[in-house]
């Protein structure tokens, strides 16, 4: 067991249920490890957790540790497979994004943050029941071309470059979500146009990378 990166893998569980994005054993995290992944037990809340309680897996779909895996772990391994740049995958039933989920609503482009998660919608997966193969092929569907999708009736899945960017997203994701959900209460949002949505992803490609040397003018 990779013990720095279950002892980081454990306190993103804990920060989820803290920040209130999970309660108890809903949903489930990852962490990329060399060729293998490690993923938080099954039906185990955070707090009830050790670093020994993490399970790692092969891409092949082998657990090894004393506890089961995730019951989502097919979701997990299917993304880091169809999804290089996946390092970390974090799976909620945060509050907001579950009550859209519930409306299987797809989240469309009312906020020119919804290109941070690759396109200009976030897109609903079609139902199917947890911990199954079918709700990893619907889950990696709406993913296409997205690095976050809402599960039907079920909750989120968010995938980052490591555990602290795969977090940062998860909180953005739930934030869009309560205020799609409060801009709705008031009446139907403004969409932002393609255009202006296609120059938004533009602006994300390189947000948050080191200052240039120069801004020239
Ligand atoms: P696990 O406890 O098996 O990870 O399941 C929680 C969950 O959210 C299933 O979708
Ligand atoms: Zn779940």
């Amino acid at each position: 067991m990779n013990e720095p990166l279950a002892t980081a893998l454990l306190a993103t569980a804990h920060t989820l249920v803290d920040h209130r994005l999970n309660v108890g054993s809903s949903g489930n995290v990852s962490v990329r490890d060399g060729a293998d992944f490690l993923i938080t037990p099954s039906g185990m809340a955070p707090a009830a957790c050790t670093t020994a309680d993490m399970v790692s897996m092969t891409m092949d779909g082998q657990p090894c540790g004393r506890r089961a895996p995730s019951s989502e772990w097919r979701i997990h391994r299917d993304i880091y497979r169809r999804f290089p740049a996946a390092a970390a995958i974090i799976h909620t039933h945060a509050p907001f994004a579950t009550a859209l989920a519930c409306l299987r609503r797809e989240i469309p482009p009312f906020h020119y943050m919804i290109a941070r998660f690759g396109g200009d919608t976030v897109r609903c997966a079609a139902y199917a029941t947890f911990g199954t193969e079918a709700l990893s092929h619907t889950a990696l569907a709406a993913l296409e071309a997205r690095s976050a999708c809402l599960l039907a009736n079920h909750g989120m899945v968010v995938y980052g470059h490591g555990l602290d960017h795969a977090l940062a997203l998860a909180e953005e994701f739930e934030t869009l979500c309560e205020q799609y959900w409060r801009a709705c209460q008031l009446g139907a949002p403004v969409l932002l146009t393609r255009a202006e949505m296609a120059d938004a992803i533009e602006r994300f490609r390189d947000y948050g990378s080191p200052q240039p040397d120069s801004y020239g003018g």
